[in-house]
């Protein structure tokens, strides 16, 4: 499968290329960096660590769609949506991995999956999707004496918050209780907060240093709390990720779906 990753010389567009580049089936065609990028020309490969491979980073996205088929998109908002609209163009599969969309770009990404399969997820690992169906699971057996809290910690250089796998989480929790996140949500908490409600879902972002991705579900009952966690210990979990999703994705009718349905998780 002709494979493009964006937003190359990024954290994650870097490991994407380690990963096409080692996996069976895939090869690379394309690397693609915003306008005017310092690493515009250079080779995708030397980009990553991995040697020269003959595939030099651009920012003309248009001729590089047009001899794939699977788009790999790490970047940023502005620049997934207007990738949406190349990958529809093109018929070829687009996997979302970017988070803070917001729901003007959801719109556009749907329309989008009108004409091309796209996989989006706020989280491409087993490991994650494996904790949303358990958080769904539990929030779903437990009634709302047990209150719902979702933490995370990422990186210092993380621009988003919560993170597209809380969301991801609480969206999984808010499912298994029957009940829409945006009316249960609590994003913070600051001063005089009062009391907190019976059935708010909590979020807390912490940031700092190195860390790849830490996210735990709390269920705090009456004298008792379960704890669902997941540690990131190394991207490469989310670029594997990827990489099934768009292996996966090929030839597959247009539509917006999820690593839950990649990995048979969907019920
Ligand atoms: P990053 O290091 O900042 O990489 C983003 C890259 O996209 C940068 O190289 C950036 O270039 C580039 N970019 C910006 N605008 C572009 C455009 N118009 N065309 C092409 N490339 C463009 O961030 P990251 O840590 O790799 O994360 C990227 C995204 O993936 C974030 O939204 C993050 O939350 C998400 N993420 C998702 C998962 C998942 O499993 N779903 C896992 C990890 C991260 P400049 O730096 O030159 O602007």
């Amino acid at each position: 499968m002709r494979l493009i990753v964006t937003g190359a010389s990024g954290r994650m567009g870097r490991e994407l290329i380690r990963t096409v580049v080692e996996t069976d089936g895939a090869v690379l065609v394309g690397a693609i960096e915003r306008d005017g990028a310092a690493e515009i020309g250079a080779d995708a490969g030397e980009l990553a660590g991995i040697g020269h491979l003959g595939v030099p980073v651009t920012d003309d996205a248009l001729p590089v769609f047009a001899r794939a088929d699977g788009v790999i998109d790490f970047t940023v908002p502005v620049a997934t949506v207007a990738f949406a609209e190349l990958a529809a163009q093109a018929r070829i599969a687009h996997i979302v991995g970017t988070t803070g969309l917001s729901e003007d770009d959801d719109a556009k990404l749907a329309a989008a999956a009108r004409h091309a399969a796209v996989v989006r997820s706020g989280n491409m690992s087993l490991g994650v999707n494996l904790l949303a169906a358990l958080a769904k699971k539990v929030a779903a057996a437990l009634d709302p004496d047990f209150d719902i809290e979702i933490v995370e910690m990422h990186h210092r250089n993380k621009v988003d918050a919560p993170s597209g796998t809380a969301l991801m989480l609480g969206e999984a929790a808010a499912e298994g209780r029957e009940v829409a996140l945006d009316q249960h949500a609590v994003w913070t908490r600051h001063g005089q907060t009062g009391a907190r409600k019976r059935g708010d879902i909590g979020f807390q972002a912490l940031r700092g240093g190195t860390v790849v991705g830490e996210h735990t579900v709390i269920f705090a009952g009456p004298h008792e709390r379960i704890e669902l966690s997941h540690r990131a210990e190394d991207r490469g979990i989310f670029s594997r990720g990827a990489i099934k999703a768009v292996l996966w994705a090929r030839g597959r009718k247009p539509g917006l779906y999820s690593m839950a349905d990649v990995l048979g998780l969907s019920d």
